[in-house]
C-alpha cells in the first residue's frame, strides 16, 4: 500500500526519500526521552518514507494520496520541538517542508511572505541585509521554521515588545487534511471570523500551514540595558510588573540559582532591553524608579549567549536527563506557581537541580520557565513524575498548561483541564476536516 502511494507521489514529481539516514532524521523530535532513546542506539518510532514537497501544490497532492490510501503523516519542519509531538509511532510518511523555502520582502509595507520551511536564523540573517528584524527570536532560531512556529504557537525573546507568533501573523496559506488549500486576501486587519488562527497552535492536526505573510520591523538604531538585582523572586516579579508601564522590549527575571549559573550573582536578577527611537527616556525612568539595586553588564552578559545550548549536549550523554517547563500565570499567583512547582520538583527522588526564570511578560502576568536535571535511577519513570508534579502543582495554585512548547503527546492528558469544552470542539473539528484521520494522529488528542 505505502509503495504504490510512493510511487504516485514520485510519478507525480515530489521528492521522496526512504533512505535509513533519513528515516532516523525523522524519527523523533527534541524531546529529552528521544534523545535518551537514540544515545542508546534505539529510535523512538520510524517512518516508512520522508516526502520533500516544493509547492503548496505538491503538499496538497501528498495529502490526497495518503488519504486515498489511508497512510498516515507526520509534519516535520525544524523538528525542534520539545513535546513529543509528530513522532510517526504509527509508521507513513514524514512530511518535511524544509524545501518550502521562498523568502519574499516587500519593504513597502513592512511584511515578508515566507515558506513554512524556512528556517529562522536564514530569514533573520536576510531580513537583515535589507535592513530589517522579525523580532521573532525563540532560543531555537536557528533550527526552528516558520511553519512550526505557527504551529505552535512559539514565543520570541522579544515577545514583551513585540509579540508573539499569534501578533506577527498577517496571512497563511494551509493545506487541510484532504488535500484542500485555503487563503485568504491579505489585509493589515478585518473584522469578521479570523479562521487562520485555527492554524495558530494546532501543531498539525488541521492541516499543513505551506506559506506565512508576517509583519517585519525596522533594525531598531538605539539600544539600552538595564539589569536589577532583588533580594527575592516576589520583589523581582513586582519591579517587572512596575516596568511594564514602560514597555520593554525584551525583560527577564532570573532566580538565584540561575543568576548564579549567568551572573555568578546569588540575588534575583531581572533584565531589559529597552529599544528604538524614545527609549532612553524610557530607559532613565525605569533606572531612576527602580526599587532594587541597579547593576552593569549583565543584560548584555546574557544577550550574548543567548542561543548557546551546548550545556545539554554535555550533561545528557552522563546519564543526566534534563527539560524544561512553561507556564503563565496572573501577577496575582506569581510567586506561589514558582515556588510550588520548584518545591515539587525538588521533592521528586533524582532531582539534581531545579530552577526557573521568567521570560515573557503580558499586563496581566508572566511566562515561567522551569528547568530542571537529573540522575535518577530509571530515567523515564522520574521523568514523568517531574512532569505530572510540576504541572499539577501550577494547574492547581492558579498557572495553566504550557505558554509556547505546546501539547504533543506529551500534556494531552491535561488538555481538557486546560481549555475546557473547547477540547471537544477540537475534537468535532478533526473528525470533520481529517475524515480517515491521516493528520498528526495521536498528537493533542487520543
Ligand atoms: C534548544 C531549544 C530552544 C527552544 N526555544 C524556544 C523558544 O524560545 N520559544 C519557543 O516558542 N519554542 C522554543 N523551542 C521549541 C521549538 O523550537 C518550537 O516549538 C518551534 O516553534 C518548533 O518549530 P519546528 O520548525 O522545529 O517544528 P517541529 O518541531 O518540526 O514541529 C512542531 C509541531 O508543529 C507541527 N508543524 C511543523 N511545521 C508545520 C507546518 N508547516 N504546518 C503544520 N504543522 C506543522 C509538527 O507536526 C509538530 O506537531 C525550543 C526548542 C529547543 C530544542
Amino acid at each position: 500500500m505505502i509503495g504504490a502511494a510512493l510511487d504516485e507521489l514520485r510519478a507525480a514529481g515530489i521528492e521522496v526519500s526512504t533512505a535509513m539516514e533519513d528515516k532516523i532524521a525523522y524519527c523523533k523530535d527534541y524531546n529529552p526521552l528521544h534523545l535518551y532513546k537514540l544515545l542508546k542506539r534505539q529510535t523512538p518510532a520510524m517512518p516508512d518514507a520522508i516526502a520533500f514537497p516544493k509547492t503548496t501544490e505538491e503538499v496538497s497532492t501528498i495529502l490526497k494520496v495518503a488519504n486515498v490510501h489511508g497512510i498516515p503523516v507526520y509534519i516535520f519542519g525544524g523538528a525542534s520541538g520539545v513535546i513529543d509531538a509528530a513522532t510517526p509511532y504509527e509508521g507513513g510518511i514524514a512530511l518535511s517542508t524544509l524545501a518550502l523555502d521562498r523568502i519574499e520582502i516587500d519593504a513597502e509595507n513592512m511584511l515578508v511572505r515566507a515558506g513554512a520551511g524556512v528556517v529562522g536564523g536564514r530569514l533573520e540573517k536576510i531580513l537583515n541585509h535589507h535592513g530589517l528584524t522579525l523580532r521573532h527570536s525563540p532560543q531555537s532560531l536557528f533550527c526552528s521554521t516558520v511553519g512550526g512556529w505557527v504551529a505552535t504557537a512559539a514565543s520570541g525573546q522579544f515577545s514583551t515588545g513585540y509579540g508573539n507568533i499569534e501578533n506577527l501573523i498577517v496571512s497563511l496559506t494551509a493545506v487541510l487534511p484532504d488535500g484542500e488549500i485555503v487563503t485568504e486576501r491579505a489585509a493589515p486587519r478585518r473584522a469578521g471570523p479570523d479562521l487562520k488562527k485555527l492554524f495558530v497552535g494546532s501543531e498539525g492536526l488541521l492541516g499543513v500551514v505551506t506559506e506565512v505573510l508576517l509583519k517585519v520591523f525596522e533594525i531598531p538604531d538605539e539600544t539600552h540595558y538595564l539589569s536589577i538585582e532583588y533580594d527575592s523572586m516576589g520583589e523581582a516579579v513586582r519591579g517587572a510588573k512596575k516596568l511594564m508601564a514602560l514597555k520593554p522590549e525584551l525583560m527577564r527575571i532570573f532566580d538565584d540559582e540561575e543568576s548564579l549559573r549567568y551572573f555568578d550573582s546569588e540575588k534575583f536578577c531581572l533584565i531589559s532591553v529597552f529599544e528604538g527611537r524614545g527609549s532612553e527616556s524610557r530607559f532613565n525612568l525605569a533606572r531612576k524608579e527602580t526599587s532594587g539595586k541597579v547593576v552593569e553588564g549583565y543584560a548584555e552578559k546574557w544577550l550574548e549567549k543567548r542561543f548557546n545550548v551546548s550545556d545539554i549536549s554535555k550533561i545528557v550523554p552522563l546519564g543526566f536527563v534534563f527539560d524544561t517547563i512553561e507556564v503563565s500565570c496572573f501577577w496575582s499567583d506569581a510567586e506561589r506557581i514558582y515556588s510550588s512547582v520548584i518545591d515539587e520538583i525538588r521533592n521528586v527522588s533524582g532531582t539534581v537541580t531545579a530552577s526557573a526564570h521568567a521570560s515573557h511578560f503580558y499586563e496581566s502576568g508572566l511566562c515561567f520557565y522551569f528547568t530542571f536535571a537529573g540522575l535518577p535511577e530509571n530515567i523515564e519513570e522520574y521523568y514523568r513524575e517531574v512532569w505530572s508534579r510540576a504541572i499539577h502543582a501550577s494547574l492547581k495554585n492558579g498557572g495553566n498548561l504550557t505558554h509556547h512548547h505546546g501539547i504533543g503527546r506529551l500534556r494531552k492528558r491535561w488538555l481538557r483541564e486546560e481549555i475546557g469544552e473547547y477540547a471537544s470542539i477540537l475534537g468535532d473539528l478533526k473528525s470533520m476536516l481529517d475524515r480517515r484521520n491521516i493528520l498528526n494522529r495521536g498528537v493533542m488528542l487520543d
